[in-house]
Protein backbone atom coordinates (compact mmCIF):
# COMPACT_ATOMS: atom_id res chain seq x y z
CA UNK A 1 0.00 0.00 0.00
CA UNK A 2 1.21 3.83 -0.66
CA UNK A 3 1.93 5.79 2.00
CA UNK A 4 -0.48 7.95 2.07
CA UNK A 5 0.90 12.20 2.20
CA UNK A 6 -0.18 14.21 4.78
CA UNK A 7 1.00 17.09 2.41
CA UNK A 8 -2.02 19.87 1.72
CA UNK A 9 -2.70 20.37 -2.10
CA UNK A 10 -0.40 22.33 -3.68
CA UNK A 11 2.62 22.24 -0.68
CA UNK A 12 4.69 20.61 -2.56
CA UNK A 13 4.58 23.20 -5.65
CA UNK A 14 4.73 26.26 -3.16
CA UNK A 15 7.69 24.58 -1.35
CA UNK A 16 9.42 24.45 -4.69
CA UNK A 17 8.32 28.23 -5.56
CA UNK A 18 9.66 28.99 -1.82
CA UNK A 19 12.93 27.59 -2.40
CA UNK A 20 13.76 29.53 -5.84
CA UNK A 21 12.13 32.67 -4.25
CA UNK A 22 15.27 32.91 -1.29
CA UNK A 23 17.71 32.14 -3.76
CA UNK A 24 16.62 35.30 -5.85
CA UNK A 25 16.23 37.51 -2.61
CA UNK A 26 20.14 36.24 -2.08
CA UNK A 27 21.19 36.66 -5.58
CA UNK A 28 21.86 33.07 -6.52
CA UNK A 29 21.15 31.03 -9.31
CA UNK A 30 18.26 28.10 -8.51
CA UNK A 31 20.86 25.54 -9.27
CA UNK A 32 23.45 27.49 -6.53
CA UNK A 33 24.05 25.47 -2.87
CA UNK A 34 21.96 27.99 -0.48
CA UNK A 35 23.93 27.45 2.96
CA UNK A 36 21.49 26.59 5.69
CA UNK A 37 23.48 29.48 7.95
CA UNK A 38 23.42 32.00 5.40
CA UNK A 39 19.39 31.58 5.07
CA UNK A 40 19.15 31.93 8.95
CA UNK A 41 21.00 35.10 8.93
CA UNK A 42 18.79 36.37 5.69
CA UNK A 43 15.59 35.48 7.89
CA UNK A 44 17.58 36.96 11.12
CA UNK A 45 17.37 33.75 12.93
CA UNK A 46 20.33 33.56 15.18
CA UNK A 47 21.90 30.13 15.40
CA UNK A 48 23.62 28.39 18.33
CA UNK A 49 25.35 25.36 19.35
CA UNK A 50 24.22 23.93 22.72
CA UNK A 51 27.50 25.17 24.34
CA UNK A 52 27.50 28.90 22.79
CA UNK A 53 23.46 28.86 24.69
CA UNK A 54 23.33 27.19 28.13
CA UNK A 55 25.82 27.33 30.79
CA UNK A 56 27.80 25.24 31.51
CA UNK A 57 27.13 22.76 35.11
CA UNK A 58 23.39 23.67 34.33
CA UNK A 59 20.66 20.90 33.84
CA UNK A 60 19.89 21.96 30.63
CA UNK A 61 23.10 21.43 29.24
CA UNK A 62 24.11 18.18 31.01
CA UNK A 63 20.83 16.85 29.00
CA UNK A 64 21.49 18.31 25.66
CA UNK A 65 25.22 17.27 26.17
CA UNK A 66 23.86 13.82 27.03
CA UNK A 67 21.61 13.77 24.17
CA UNK A 68 24.17 15.39 21.60
CA UNK A 69 27.08 12.57 22.47
CA UNK A 70 24.34 9.57 21.40
CA UNK A 71 23.96 11.29 17.99
CA UNK A 72 20.49 11.46 18.16
CA UNK A 73 19.38 14.78 18.67
CA UNK A 74 19.70 17.51 15.28
CA UNK A 75 18.21 20.95 16.10
CA UNK A 76 15.51 22.68 17.32
CA UNK A 77 13.63 26.14 16.79
CA UNK A 78 13.03 27.85 20.59
CA UNK A 79 10.89 31.19 21.22
CA UNK A 80 13.01 33.53 23.73
CA UNK A 81 11.24 35.71 26.45
CA UNK A 82 11.12 38.40 23.48
CA UNK A 83 9.50 36.16 21.33
CA UNK A 84 12.44 35.88 18.71
CA UNK A 85 12.90 32.95 17.25
CA UNK A 86 16.50 30.90 17.65
CA UNK A 87 17.91 27.88 16.19
CA UNK A 88 20.20 25.74 18.38
CA UNK A 89 21.71 23.07 16.61
CA UNK A 90 23.96 20.19 16.60
CA UNK A 91 27.13 21.23 15.98
CA UNK A 92 28.93 18.03 15.66
CA UNK A 93 26.99 17.10 13.23
CA UNK A 94 28.63 16.10 9.59
CA UNK A 95 28.38 19.54 7.25
CA UNK A 96 25.76 17.99 5.29
CA UNK A 97 23.93 16.76 8.14
CA UNK A 98 23.92 20.40 9.80
CA UNK A 99 23.31 22.23 6.35
CA UNK A 100 19.69 19.62 6.68
CA UNK A 101 19.15 20.36 10.22
CA UNK A 102 19.18 23.90 9.56
CA UNK A 103 16.90 23.37 6.40
CA UNK A 104 14.62 21.89 8.15
CA UNK A 105 14.07 23.99 11.04
CA UNK A 106 14.17 26.95 9.45
CA UNK A 107 11.28 25.23 7.01
CA UNK A 108 9.14 25.08 10.30
CA UNK A 109 9.82 28.92 10.81
CA UNK A 110 9.17 29.55 7.27
CA UNK A 111 6.02 27.81 7.13
CA UNK A 112 5.18 29.03 10.97
CA UNK A 113 4.60 25.94 12.89
CA UNK A 114 3.85 26.12 16.58
CA UNK A 115 4.66 23.45 19.00
CA UNK A 116 1.95 22.09 20.69
CA UNK A 117 1.89 22.91 24.54
CA UNK A 118 1.56 19.76 25.77
CA UNK A 119 1.65 16.01 23.62
CA UNK A 120 -0.33 13.13 25.07
CA UNK A 121 -0.99 15.47 28.08
CA UNK A 122 2.10 15.31 29.19
CA UNK A 123 4.57 18.65 29.34
CA UNK A 124 7.95 17.68 28.03
CA UNK A 125 11.39 19.65 28.61
CA UNK A 126 11.32 22.26 24.78
CA UNK A 127 13.87 20.18 23.05
CA UNK A 128 11.62 16.81 22.95
CA UNK A 129 8.51 18.58 22.01
CA UNK A 130 7.60 17.75 18.54
CA UNK A 131 5.90 19.10 15.83
CA UNK A 132 2.30 16.91 14.98
CA UNK A 133 2.92 14.89 11.92
CA UNK A 134 1.56 17.29 9.28
CA UNK A 135 4.27 19.77 10.15
CA UNK A 136 6.87 17.41 10.04
CA UNK A 137 6.70 16.28 6.67
CA UNK A 138 5.83 19.95 5.44
CA UNK A 139 9.45 20.83 7.14
CA UNK A 140 11.09 17.52 5.88
CA UNK A 141 9.78 18.89 2.36
CA UNK A 142 10.27 22.59 2.61
CA UNK A 143 13.41 21.88 4.30
CA UNK A 144 14.81 19.38 1.66
CA UNK A 145 13.61 21.59 -1.34
CA UNK A 146 15.44 24.30 0.43
CA UNK A 147 18.89 22.42 0.20
CA UNK A 148 18.25 21.06 -3.43
CA UNK A 149 15.76 22.84 -5.75
CA UNK A 150 13.71 20.97 -8.45
CA UNK A 151 15.67 23.00 -11.08
CA UNK A 152 18.59 22.87 -9.54
CA UNK A 153 17.77 18.83 -9.51
CA UNK A 154 16.76 18.88 -12.58
CA UNK A 155 20.48 21.07 -13.90
CA UNK A 156 22.47 18.58 -12.60
CA UNK A 157 20.85 15.61 -13.90
CA UNK A 158 20.84 16.72 -17.31
CA UNK A 159 24.77 17.81 -16.95
CA UNK A 160 24.75 13.59 -16.54
CA UNK A 161 26.51 14.22 -12.71
CA UNK A 162 26.77 11.51 -10.19
CA UNK A 163 24.60 11.23 -7.23
CA UNK A 164 27.74 12.08 -5.27
CA UNK A 165 29.01 15.25 -7.44
CA UNK A 166 25.27 16.50 -7.14
CA UNK A 167 25.56 15.72 -3.04
CA UNK A 168 28.96 17.37 -2.95
CA UNK A 169 27.73 20.49 -4.92
CA UNK A 170 24.88 21.01 -2.73
CA UNK A 171 26.68 19.98 0.13
CA UNK A 172 23.99 17.07 0.66
CA UNK A 173 24.23 14.02 1.67
CA UNK A 174 23.64 11.44 -1.42
CA UNK A 175 20.56 10.22 0.64
CA UNK A 176 19.21 13.84 0.41
CA UNK A 177 20.05 14.21 -3.08
CA UNK A 178 18.13 10.39 -3.26
CA UNK A 179 15.14 11.64 -1.38
CA UNK A 180 14.72 14.76 -3.95
CA UNK A 181 15.05 12.50 -6.97
CA UNK A 182 12.36 10.22 -5.84
CA UNK A 183 10.02 13.06 -4.13
CA UNK A 184 9.97 15.45 -7.21
CA UNK A 185 9.75 12.90 -9.73
CA UNK A 186 12.56 14.54 -11.82
CA UNK A 187 13.63 11.63 -13.21
CA UNK A 188 9.97 10.83 -15.41
CA UNK A 189 10.08 14.48 -16.11
CA UNK A 190 13.56 13.94 -17.72
CA UNK A 191 12.84 10.74 -19.36
CA UNK A 192 9.79 12.22 -21.31
CA UNK A 193 11.96 14.82 -22.86
CA UNK A 194 14.18 12.16 -23.83
CA UNK A 195 17.06 13.29 -21.69
ZN1 LIG B 1 10.76 18.95 12.56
Amino acid sequence: MAKTSLLPRGFKANAERTALEFRKKLEIEAHDPLCGFKLAEHLSIPVYSPEEFFSPGTDMNDLVGTKLKDNGWSALTMVTGTNKKIIIHNHLHAPTRQQSNLMHELAHVICDHKHPETHRNIALPFFMRDYDKQHEEEAIYLGSALQITREGLIWALKKRMEIAEIAEHYNASTAMVTLRINSTGVKKQLSYLGL
